[in-house]
């Protein structure tokens, strides 16, 4: 699920090589690659190169999943759609355009027809197993993962399977060439993947499948908890079924109280969050204040108020903290 946005990042440092002093590809090449691209952030990707495009893709979308993470798993009770999480996302050479795979293979070791861990979380059931980024999937619970072109959905099928039971069996390849098996014990959790998709504007949103932020509000966003605070509002249109509606005023207040009791039951300090809206120097401000669809920031911040007594008022009352 992560192939066209990978593509469009990785389309960025394609486009970098393709500036006139590098070795430019087929015009007809740059076409194809830049319609991929929705807002392409050419100043950057013209100073950068693809190394340095890539390692800031992977912070990025590091630090997104770990925010994601205690949302998606403390809330799965809430959610409609869940799956069991073993902490690792995985990537195969096959996800880069093709122009690129040669740069992908030398810097990250990906080699054709296998499937490779991308990235692990801190403290998940991947890092518990000591299962490293890097290292090759041989086989998965029991069965092995044959190359070619259906790989990528045989070991999506398998994983199913694999990650349902209580523990699962995983064996991988070391860059080093050392074969090693071991077992995790994923977690239930919201199916809600979140990703980093290159924009130069400042926004989230969600297809109610997955969650995507924009790498500019990524880079914008000040602290972690604010970050969760986006995701999770996402998360909440998602759960409510907003996404068959028009976006309206009162829908992105709904999401906005709903993001707080996903915020609350995750661990997330709530206060931090909404304090961060009354303060000047907030990088929605522009943005929303002249939105027809979008509350203010002033109606958005008193919401966040109103709902944030609520909270606390169940709490104190010892009751299940559900959405309003
Ligand atoms: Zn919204």
């Amino acid at each position: 699920m992560i192939r066209p946005v990978l593509t469009a990042i990785l389309a960025i440092g394609l486009l970098a090589c393709s500036a006139p002093s590098a070795e430019g590809g087929p015009d007809a090449d740059e076409e194809d690659v830049k319609s991929l691209v929705p807002d392409l952030p050419t100043e950057r990707s013209v100073a950068g190169n693809f190394e340095t495009v890539l390692a800031e893709y992977r912070q990025m979308n590091d630090r997104l999943d770990r925010v994601s993470a205690p949302l998606r798993s403390a809330n799965a009770s809430l959610c409609a759609e869940t799956f069991r999480d073993p902490g690792f996302r995985t990537h195969t050479l096959e996800d880069y355009p093709e122009q690129m795979r040669g740069a992908a293979q030398a810097l990250m070791g990906v080699e054709p027809n296998a499937i490779y861990v991308r990235s692990v979380r801190r403290d998940s059931p991947a890092e518990k197993a000591d299962i490293q980024t890097g290292d090759r999937i041989l086989r998965l619970g029991g069965q092995g993962i044959p190359g070619g072109r259906t790989m990528t959905q045989f070991y999506d099928a398998l994983s199913r399977g694999a990650f349902d039971g209580a523990e699962s069996k995983i064996t991988l390849r070391t860059p080093a060439g050392h074969d090693y098996e071991t077992s995790l014990q994923p977690q239930t959790a919201c199916d809600y993947q979140t990703t980093v998709f290159y924009s130069q504007d400042i926004n989230g949103y969600t297809d109610g499948r997955e969650v995507y932020v924009t790498s500019e509000l990524m880079r914008n966003v000040p602290d972690d908890v604010n970050l969760a605070l986006i995701v999770a509002h996402e998360m909440a249109h998602a759960i409510a079924g907003h996404l068959n509606e028009a976006p309206t005023r009162d829908l992105e207040l709904e999401a906005d109280r709903m993001a707080l009791v996903l915020m609350d039951r995750a661990g997330y300090d709530i206060e931090t969050a909404i304090a961060y809206w009354a303060d000047a120097a907030h990088p929605h401000r522009s943005l929303q204040d002249d939105s027809d669809s979008h509350p203010t920031i002033i109606e958005r911040y008193e919401n966040f108020r109103q709902e944030q007594a609520r909270i606390r008022e169940l709490k104190r009352a010892d009751q299940v903290l559900e959405f309003n």
